[in-house]
C-alpha cells in the first residue's frame, strides 16, 4: 500500500494541478514563440477571494477526497478549506456568498461520488483539537461529575480515552468509532445501546451567516444516527460532555472489550465508511444482508465484507458508482428476500 504522501505526489505526478494550493500568485500562459524561441509569460491570477488576505488557514483547488474518506473513494472538491480558528470559519461563511459548503469530519461516514464536490468542503481535520481537563463538580443527588470542553476537530476515540483517564464513565462504549466529535455530534454516534446525545451539556456553532451560537444539549433533538439542530446547516466548532465517576478499571476493561470485538467481528483493514445501513427496527441490517445470501457480492472493486455484512470494503480502487450500485443492488435484494427496505446510514454527497 502506498503511503498518504506518495499518493499524494503519484495524483499530482499523473494529474498536474490536482490538489493544488489556491492561490497560485503567478501561473504560466501558452507558450509564445518569439524570434524563434518558445516563451511562457508569466500572468497574475486575479483572486476570486478578496477574504484571503485575512485567511490563516489553507485553501487547496481540485483536492481529491478519497484522500479524506475512510472508504478512499470520491472525486474533486472546487476548493478545500483547512481553517486554523473560528475566525478563519467566520471570515469564509460570511464571505462565500452563494456558494454551496460541505463540513468534513474524518470522513468515516461519507460517500462521495466519483465527480466530486462543486464548491467548498471545509475540513476541520487540522483544527479545534483542543481538550480541556474536566471540571468537577456534584449533581443535585450529590454525586460526582465532571464537565470536559472539546474542540470538534478532536477524534472520539480519543475523548473516550481522555475521560476514563480521570475514571470519567459513560462513553467508554463509543471508544472504537473513529470519527471526530464534530461528525460524532451531527450523526449521534453510537454503538453497543449508548449514543452520544444524552452525554451533551452544550454545543457551539457557527451558523451559515457566520455568527457563533451556543446551543444547549436539550435544544438538540438526538435520533437514531442524526442530531435535529434548531436551525440547519451550522459547523460544530466545539461541546461540552458532562460524565459520571466511575470505576477505573471496569471503564478500561469495557474500551478494551470493545475493540477487541470490533476487532474481530469488523474489516479494519480494508477500507471501508463503517455501517452502510441503519438497522430497522428490531433486526441488524447484517443479518438481513447475510440471509439475502449478499456476503461477498462485488460490484467492480466495491465488495460486501465477508467479516461483517453491513460493511462495504473498498478492494482496490472502488468508484461511488460501484458502491453505489452495490447499495441499490443490497437494498433490491433484501426487500425481495424478507420484505424490509434498508435505510441508508452513511451520507452521501457530491455529483
Ligand atoms: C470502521 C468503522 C466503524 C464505525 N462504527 C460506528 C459505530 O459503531 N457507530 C456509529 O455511530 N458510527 C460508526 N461509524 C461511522 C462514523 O465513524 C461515525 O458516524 C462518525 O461519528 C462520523 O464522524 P466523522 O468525523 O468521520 O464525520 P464525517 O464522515 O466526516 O461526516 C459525517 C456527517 O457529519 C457532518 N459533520 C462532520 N463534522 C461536522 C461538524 N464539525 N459540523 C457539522 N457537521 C459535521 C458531515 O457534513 C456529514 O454530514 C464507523 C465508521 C467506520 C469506518
Amino acid at each position: 500500500m502506498l503511503s498518504e504522501p506518495w499518493k499524494r505526489r503519484l495524483i499530482n505526478f499523473t494529474h498536474p494541478g490536482v490538489g493544488q494550493r489556491f492561490p497560485l500568485g503567478t501561473r504560466l500562459d501558452l507558450p509564445k514563440t518569439v524570434l524563434g524561441r518558445k516563451l511562457r509569460q508569466r500572468k497574475i491570477m486575479t483572486n476570486p477571494f478578496p477574504w484571503l488576505s485575512k485567511f490563516k488557514g489553507e485553501v487547496r483547488r481540485d483536492e481529491i477526497m478519497s484522500l479524506h474518506t475512510s472508504i478512499r473513494v470520491g472525486g474533486p472538491a472546487d476548493f478545500f478549506i483547512l481553517p486554523k480558528d473560528a475566525l478563519d470559519l467566520q471570515t469564509v461563511l460570511k464571505a462565500r456568498g452563494d456558494t454551496p459548503l460541505f463540513v468534513l469530519g474524518e470522513g468515516t461516514n461519507l460517500l462521495v461520488k466519483d465527480r466530486g464536490i462543486r464548491g467548498i468542503v471545509i475540513s476541520l481535520k487540522e483544527s479545534f483539537k483542543a481538550v480541556e481537563p474536566p471540571v468537577f463538580g456534584k449533581t443535585a443527588e450529590n454525586k460526582d461529575k465532571a464537565v470536559i470542553r472539546v474542540g470538534a476537530g478532536v477524534k472520539l476515540s480519543y475523548l473516550a480515552k481522555f475521560a476514563a483517564r480521570y475514571s470519567l464513565t459513560g462513553i467508554e462504549h463509543l471508544v472504537g468509532i473513529p470519527g471526530s466529535i464534530g461528525g460524532a455530534v451531527t450523526m449521534n454516534a453510537g454503538a453497543e445501546g449508548t449514543e452520544i446525545g444524552p452525554f451533551i451539556k452544550s454545543v457551539t456553532r457557527i451558523t451559515p451567516d457566520g455568527e457563533i451560537e451556543v446551543l444547549k444539549g436539550e435544544d438538540i433533538t438526538f435520533l437514531y444516527r442524526k442530531a435535529v439542530f434548531p436551525s440547519e446547516g451550522g459547523i460544530v466548532i466545539e461541546a461540552e460532555l458532562e460524565f459520571a465517576k466511575g470505576d477505573t478499571k471496569a471503564i478500561h476493561e469495557t474500551m478494551n472489550s470493545h475493540l477487541a470485538r470490533r476487532s474481530s467481528t469488523q474489516p479494519l483493514t480494508v477500507p471501508n465508511s463503517g455501517s452502510i445501513f441503519k438497522n430497522p427496527p428490531g433486526d441488524k441490517a447484517g443479518r438481513l444482508i447475510e440471509a439475502a445470501g449478499l456476503k461477498g457480492t462485488t460490484f467492480g472493486q466495491a465488495g460486501v465484507s465477508l467479516k461483517h455484512a453491513n460493511f462495504i470494503v473498498n478492494k482496490g480502487d472502488a468508484s461511488a458508482e460501484n458502491v453505489l450500485d452495490l447499495i441499490d443492488h443490497i437494498q433490491k435484494t433484501v426487500e425481495e428476500n424478507s420484505g424490509v427496505k434498508l435505510e441508508t446510514e452513511i451520507v452521501v454527497v457530491g455529483e
